[in-house]
């Protein structure tokens, strides 16, 4: 099971790439009214917390294409600020702290090796503030700029990270 879910996240884009086109085809063919995808986004964030943005968005899927042409340039702020202007990503972010799934430390386990907290941008860019295993830190996991891309669970080398109920 570790291993199958170790598998998916790293397929993320693909997925990402999938549920994008199919929910921009059905919105585009269908006219789906966006207050039930904004539903979509609340239920999918009380239990998975804010998973829309990377997994299934068409706007996400285009500006990480953006971002992977430009890692390091304006693309990366611009889409820091279309996540801003998105309810979808207010509210499900807001529910991170308390949806069903959260990204959860076994500390007995832990081998301190730091490597979930260099895969995460969020750690990366305030150290002082947040880690995941450094447990006198704020859980990045919990907070509104987490979009569960699921890295940090990725690369524990030991299952000490996961994301559960
Ligand atoms: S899922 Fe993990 S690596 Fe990704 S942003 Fe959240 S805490 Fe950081
Ligand atoms: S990657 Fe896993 S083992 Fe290493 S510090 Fe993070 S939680 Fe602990």
């Amino acid at each position: 099971m570790n291993k199958f879910f170790k598998f998916i996240i790293n397929k993320r884009f693909i997925l990402l790439s999938i549920f994008g086109t199919t929910l921009y085809l059905l919105i585009s063919y269908f006219q789906i009214s966006l207050w039930y995808i904004l539903g979509a986004g609340i239920v999918s964030g009380l239990i998975f917390g804010k998973v829309f943005c990377r997994w299934i968005c068409p706007v996400g899927l285009v500006m990480e294409i953006l971002m992977s042409l430009n890692p390091n340039g304006k693309v990366k702020q611009m889409y820091q600020y279309h996540k801003l202007g998105c309810p979808i990503a207010w509210v499900s972010g807001l529910l991170n702290r308390y949806s069903l799934f959260r990204i959860k430390i076994n500390t007995t386990n832990c081998l301190n090796c730091g490597l979930c907290d260099k895969q995460c941008y969020i750690s990366t860019l305030e150290p002082a503030k947040f880690s995941l295993y450094k447990i006198d830190l704020a859980n990045p996991g919990d907070s509104y700029t987490c979009s569960k891309c699921l890295k940090c669970v990725e690369v524990c080398p030991n299952g000490s990270l996961t994301f559960k109920t």
